[in-house]
């Protein structure tokens, strides 16, 4: 799939919510896109979702979770901003 910088991308901005010691990271979401000239494609990736229906979601790097209900504010993912800087996207927390 490819995503021309055209495109309106609508990124989440979501934290791992795993339990234990880990580092902790917001991690960036695609949850869908509008082509220049089209509608806008949901990519069955919604944090929203995921949290209601404990679904997983992907991150842009890769990382699969369970979205959960009370994020709290960590460092953003540094593999997500690197990819979404990489493609021009705009970063939500930026
Ligand atoms: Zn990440």
């Amino acid at each position: 799939m490819s995503i021309q910088s055209e495109t309106q991308v609508v990124t989440q901005s979501t934290t791992q919510t795993d339990d234990g010691e880990h580092e902790r990271f917001t991690h960036l979401v695609l949850e869908g896109y509008t082509p220049k000239d089209g509608e806008f494609v949901a990519l069955e990736n919604s944090v929203v979702a995921g949290m209601v229906n404990a679904t997983p979601v992907r991150a842009l790097c890769g990382k699969v979770w369970v979205p959960g209900r009370d994020p709290k504010k960590y460092p953003l993912c540094p593999t997500c901003k690197e990819i979404a800087e990489s493609l021009g996207w705009s970063l939500p927390n930026a």
